[in-house]
């Protein structure tokens, strides 16, 4: 039988949230691809599996797609994770996947933790349509650009911030959308310290203003829609 390339999710944070299948696979694959050793041995440990490693991160994975192609070529069963929840997901991994299609290989994705949809289903905005950025770019022109081009679909907005950043942020988001347009922070999603922030921008603003110190890991979303529809509504008035 032919080799195959496994993507396999990690959790966000709670270690309950992995897969028996996940379990499995990495327990039988022949080697593990990985961002940062040091993180997934950590893991790894948790769950008693012990495999050679092979570090995969940004800045080496150009030349590391070649050489795990070629050991998938030769035999071996490989399965690539990340840090955090799904590969290739604001992760390494396309690369690596584009790669595999394109030699014939295998690919198999299995499904799992990724803060986007978690932060998602409990934003408590409409999950019908959304449209994920990943990191938004850095500069506010760019950043604002981005944003009103996903606004155009009226859908929900998710991306991933800092905590460094996320006032100036959501202060950038208000320019964009509109004080009065719904808006959720989603943070340390999974662990002991889980929050929803949900309001309109300007009350989640005043409720990042409000803590001593913002931590964390978080993912931010936006319902495009609401914000059309405070458009519609000034349009409205503007044409009486
Ligand atoms: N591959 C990951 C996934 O599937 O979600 C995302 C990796 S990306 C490098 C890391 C970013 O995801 C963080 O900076 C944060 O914005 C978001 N993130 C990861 N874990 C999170 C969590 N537990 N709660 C909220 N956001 C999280």
């Amino acid at each position: 039988m032919s080799s195959k390339l496994f993507i396999v999710p990690t959790p966000i944070g709670n270690l309950e949230d992995i897969t028996l299948r996940a379990l499995r696979v990495l327990k039988e694959c022949s080697f593990i691809a990985c961002e940062d050793t040091r993180v997934s041995v950590k893991l790894l440990n948790h769950f008693e599996i012990s495999k050679p490693l092979i570090s995969f991160y940004s800045y080496n994975q150009q030349k590391r797609v070649p050489e795990i192609i070629d050991k998938i070529l030769n035999g071996s069963d490989a399965a690539l994770i990340s840090d955090a929840g799904m590969p290739a997901i604001s992760d390494p991994g396309y690369m690596l996947v584009r790669a595999a299609i394109d030699k014939g290989i295998i690919v198999e994705v299995l499904p799992g933790a990724s803060a986007a949809i978690t932060a998602l289903i409990g934003s408590g905005l409409p999950t019908d349509g959304y449209i994920f950025c990943g990191f938004l770019k850095k500069k506010s022109g760019k950043m604002k650009k981005e944003l009103s081009q996903a606004a155009a679909l009226g859908k929900t907005i998710i991306f991933y911030e800092s905590p460094r950043r996320i006032i100036k942020t959501a202060e950038l988001c208000r320019e964009v959308f509109g004080g009065k347009t719904q808006m959720c922070v989603a943070r340390e999603l999974t662990k002991k310290f889980e929050e929803f922030i949900r309001g309109d921008i300007e009350s989640v603003i005043e409720q990042l203003k409000s803590k001593k110190e913002i931590l964390g890991e978080m993912a931010v979303l936006i319902n495009a829609a609401s914000s059309l529809l405070d458009e519609n509504e000034k349009n409205k008035k503007k044409n009486k």
